[in-house]
């Protein structure tokens, strides 16, 4: 039973924020409080749930879906140092050209 109940929870991914000055915040109660951002093919600003998570930046509030329409949201970590593009590409480039190098030696010897 609970194998099917995780089956069915949609996988979320890891979320991460980069932009400065947005916090995360959670919608309690029943006040009336609106997404900043209108969604595509609304006319309307929705409003934000009870209990529902939303990025906010002084008195602007965000939904998570428009967050990430507005490009606010990032699905992997930023990581320390960049990495020269192509850098794990060249390094598995010269290993595999190390194997093929090994086995003609071998070959030829023989
Ligand atoms: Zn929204």
């Amino acid at each position: 039973m609970s194998v099917d109940e995780t089956r069915n929870v949609p996988s979320l991914p890891r979320i991460f924020l980069f932009e400065p000055g947005w916090r995360i915040a959670r919608k309690s109660g029943s006040e009336r409080e609106f997404c900043y951002l209108m969604a595509p093919g609304q006319d309307f600003y929705h409003r934000l749930m009870d209990g529902e998570v939303f990025l906010h930046r002084s008195d602007e509030k965000i939904c998570l879906p428009c967050a990430a329409r507005r490009g606010l949201l990032s699905y992997d970590p930023k990581s320390l140092r960049d990495p020269a593009p192509g850098t794990n590409l060249a390094i598995d480039e010269l290993l595999s050209g190390f194997d093929v190098v090994v086995r003609e030696e071998g070959d030829g010897t023989r």
